[in-house]
This record gives C-alpha cells, sequence and structure tokens, in this order.
C-alpha cells in the first residue's frame, strides 16, 4: 500500500495494528502481542473496555467540541472532581487540562511564571531541573529535558536553564554508595539555587521516578523530603512531572506521595485516559490559582482543544473505572511480584540492574557487569532487545542515553494494571530468550 505518513524512525517497517483487547494487541495478520509497556507507558485500564467506549459514544452524541473561552461540560468538571479526588492534598484542587504531558509541563511553567509575575517577584523565572531527565518535546519542555542526544538538534533554539544532577544510585553522581551517601545530588540543589540567586528561581521540576530516559530511576529514601525543604527555604514552586508515573503506576495514586511529600503542581497526562484520548492536566495548588484569579484574572494561555469534551467524559470514566476496580492497589501488590520476577533476569549476561516501582520497572543493559562499562552506542543493545522481544510477542520500552545522555541503555516495562501473574511470568519468559538471543550477536 502507498504510504504517506510520516513515520518516527524512516528506516523501520511497521507492522499495521488492528485492534486490541485487554493487555494483548492484534496485528493485521493475526498476531498477538502482549502491551507490556502499555505503548509508551499508558495503557493502564487495558484496551477496548467497553464503559469506556460507551462513555466516548454517549459524550460524542452529546457534545463532541466546545470551546474552552465560551463553556464548560459537565463532562469536564466531573473529571476535574475525579482528578482532585486522587491528589495528595485537599490543597491541590484545581485542574487545568490540556491535550497531552509536553503541554502540560509547558503549562506548568508558565503558570509558575505569572504566578511570581502577579505577586510582583518580577525576577523569579528560572526552572532548574535534573540531567538524564525527560519532560516532553516541545522548545520549553525540551529545555527542562535532560537528554543531550533529545536536545542535541535542536540547542540553538532552547533556551538555556540550569540542570542539577540526578538521583542515580547506581551510577551515583556523585562517587557515593548506600553506606556514604547523604543525599549530595539533593543538595546540589540548594547549591545551583545560590549560584544562580534565589531571587531568580521560579520553580524546580522533576520526574518523582525518572522514566523515559533512565529506565524507571527510583531515587533514595530522604531525596523528596530534602528537595522539598530546600523549596520551601528559598520559595521555589515544586513541580513534580507525573506524565509518566502518575495515574497509579507506581502504586500510589501519584508518586510522589510514596515519599510523603506534596509538590505545588502536579503534571499528568498518559494514564490519566487509558490511552482512549489525548489529554494532559496541570493540577495546581490553590492558592496560585487564587492568586491569578484575584490579580489579573486571567492565566495567559489556552489551546483549542483543551477540555475538549471527548477527552473529558473518557479520561473521567477512566479514573472511574481505576477506582470500582482498585486499580491503584493491584498496580502495587502486582508490582511487587513483577519487580521480584524480573529481578531475575539478573543472572543473564548484560543485565546490570533491574529497578522500579509498582507496575513501573526498568532493566539496564551494561557490556561489563563489573564496571559498568557500556555498550558502544553503535550496538543499540537495548534497542535489539525490544525489536526480538517484538518478534517473540511482548511490546517493550526501550531507550538509550541514560548514563551521560548519550550512552547507556535500558527497556521500560510498565504493562496495564490488569495483568495477570501468569501473563507477567510469560512476559518475564519472552524477556529471557530475547535478551538470551541478542547476547549471542553482539
Ligand atoms: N514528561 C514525562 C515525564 C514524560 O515521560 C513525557 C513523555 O514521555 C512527557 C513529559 C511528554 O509527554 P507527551 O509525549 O504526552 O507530550
Amino acid at each position: 500500500m502507498y504510504d504517506q505518513v510520516f513515520y518516527r524512525d524512516l528506516n523501520k517497517e511497521y507492522i499495521v495494528a488492528e485492534r486490541a483487547k485487554g493487555i494483548y494487541i492484534y496485528d493485521v495478520d493475526g498476531k498477538k502481542y502482549i502491551d507490556g509497556s502499555g505503548g509508551a507507558c499508558v495503557v493502564n485500564i487495558g484496551h477496548s473496555v467497553p464503559e469506556v467506549i460507551k462513555a466516548m459514544h454517549n459524550q460524542a452524541k452529546k457534545v463532541s467540541y466546545v470551546h474552552g473561552s465560551h463553556f464548560t461540560t459537565k463532562a469536564a468538571m466531573q473529571f476535574a472532581e475525579r482528578i482532585v479526588e486522587m491528589t495528595p492534598s485537599e490543597d491541590l484542587n484545581r485542574v487545568y487540562f490540556v491535550s497531552g504531558g509536553s503541554e502540560a509541563v509547558e503549562t506548568s511553567l508558565k503558570l509558575a511564571r505569572q504566578y511570581w509575575d502577579e505577586l510582583g517577584e518580577y525576577t523569579k523565572f528560572k526552572v532548574i531541573s535534573r540531567w538524564g531527565s525527560y519532560h516532553g518535546t516541545s522548545m520549553g519542555a525540551l529545555a527542562l529535558g535532560g537528554h543531550t542526544s533529545r536536545r542535541r538538534h535542536f540547542q540553538p533554539l532552547i533556551q538555556h536553564t540550569p540542570h542539577i544532577f540526578p538521583c542515580y544510585c547506581y551510577r551515583c553522581p556523585f562517587g557515593k554508595n548506600k553506606r556514604t551517601c547523604d543525599l549530595e545530588c539533593a543538595d546540589s540543589l540548594e547549591r545551583t539555587i545560590k549560584y544562580e540567586g534565589p531571587d531568580s528561581i521560579s520553580a524546580f521540576i522533576a520526574e518523582p521516578v525518572v522514566g523515559a530516559t533512565a529506565g524507571a530511576v527510583v531515587p533514595k529514601e530522604g531525596y523528596w523530603a530534602r528537595i522539598k525543604e530546600i523549596c520551601e527555604k528559598y520559595n521555589i514552586l515544586l513541580i513534580a512531572d507525573e506524565v509518566m508515573v502518575g495515574i497509579g503506576r507506581t502504586g500510589k495514586n501519584f508518586c510522589i506521595e510514596h515519599w510523603g511529600v506534596v509538590p505545588d503542581i502536579i503534571v499528568t497526562a498518559k494514564g490519566l485516559s487509558g490511552g482512549y484520548t489525548p489529554v494532559g492536566a496541570v493540577i495546581v495548588k490553590q492558592k496560585i490559582h487564587d492568586l491569578i484569579r484575584d490579580k489579573s484574572g486571567q492565566f495567559v494561555h489556552g489551546l483549542t482543544f483543551s477540555q475538549n469534551p471527548l477527552s473529558m467524559a473518557v479520561g473521567s470514566e477512566v479514573l472511574k473505572y481505576i477506582k470500582d476496580h482498585n486499580l491503584v492497589s493491584r498496580s502495587a501488590e502486582l508490582g511487587d511480584f513483577f519487580l521480584k520476577k524480573l529481578k531475575e533476569l539478573k543472572g543473564l549476561d548484560y543485565v546490570g540492574d533491574v529497578r522500579g516501582l509498582g507496575l513501573f520497572a526498568g532493566i539496564e543493559f551494561v557490556k561489563n557487569k563489573k564496571t559498568k562499562e557500556t555498550f558502544n552506542t553503535g550496538i543499540k543493545f537495548s534497542k535489539k532487545v525490544a525489536a526480538e522481544a517484538f518478534r517473540n510477542g511482548l511490546i517493550t520500552y526501550p531507550g538509550a542515553g541514560g548514563v551521560d545522555g548519550v550512552k547507556g541503555d535500558h527497556i521500560l516495562l510498565c504493562p496495564p494494571y490488569i495483568i495477570e501473574k501468569e501473563e507477567i511470568c510469560e512476559m518475564v519468559d519472552i524477556l529471557k530468550k530475547s535478551i538470551k538471543k541478542v547476547a549471542k550477536i553482539v
């Protein structure tokens, strides 16, 4: 068939997906794949859930589109209410809707800046973020991201903002180990704030557990509490990027809850609609919302598809489904089993680290397990593993550059929360077979 789609990988022959049900996707030839990464960590309640399809249909029959400057809808109000119900604090109670993760991050940056501006703190505009992170593909989000390969082509177009090193215990950027660690990575935020000038900093943004760029890197206990303390000390807004890890993925409604920290802003997307429609949300503390309401009365921002009724109805139904089926607790319980099973792979050649939280896990591959030396980038180890697993009927989410922005190989695994234990075992068997096969040819 003549195909005019501009694809992501311009040299790849894409398989045509025909239908999907539960944790499975079927291609046009009827081959079945386990959606072991929920696409890009999106599919959480499974594919083709009848209740969600019905909600989409019902909303389409009523009203599919109104512009956010003209109307609100019952669907939007109900969705916001269900999101707020899930937040870790009563204060986090206003929701700005967008169409995805990058838009949510962009929105949070502008919101933070407008907040300080309206307060008369005109010098506060810089946003500090971390190396080795991902916050999206649009220019503001890309500037905050810390993935060198993804930034390289666009360097002249992006703003240069301060970045600190991540909390990455397997490869501590400060050369520490479990015994000697004193959370230097968190303290480096304070040092950077001082060098940049506290009066110039608007916000600090980070993923509570690093996803796409490093492969489920879980911070050390105490890290987030220290970060929060520093933000409060210097009057800086804390933004948790929960685009990937929010909505139950790590076994809590929002991932940052694992450490008892309440941020000022949470950005989320992906699992917010379980993949049924594009949607994202910026959840803000009441004080931010109220200040803007009482000062200028308008957040100077807006997107044509914000609050589009179809996404609102669908997202709302997805959250209802998660609640009705206790899927967040299921993600926590199954997560322990999942990680235990995945750790069986640690004995294989080239498997350096297996880590994660809830149903969010990463496997980091290394050429030398003792020295943690990485593969040459040309080998594309993680892509090869993902391609082999795909041939064997398992979808994973490969990544590279987690070590220094260029080097490093990992895959992410984040199956739908409805997966069964036997299916997890099948995933691990396929992975084992696929890693062994690739190990033979590199
Ligand atoms: N933030 C994080 C943590 C992400 O993982 C992603 C996407 O992977 C984004 C932001 C950007 O989201 P989107 O691709 O929906 O624009």
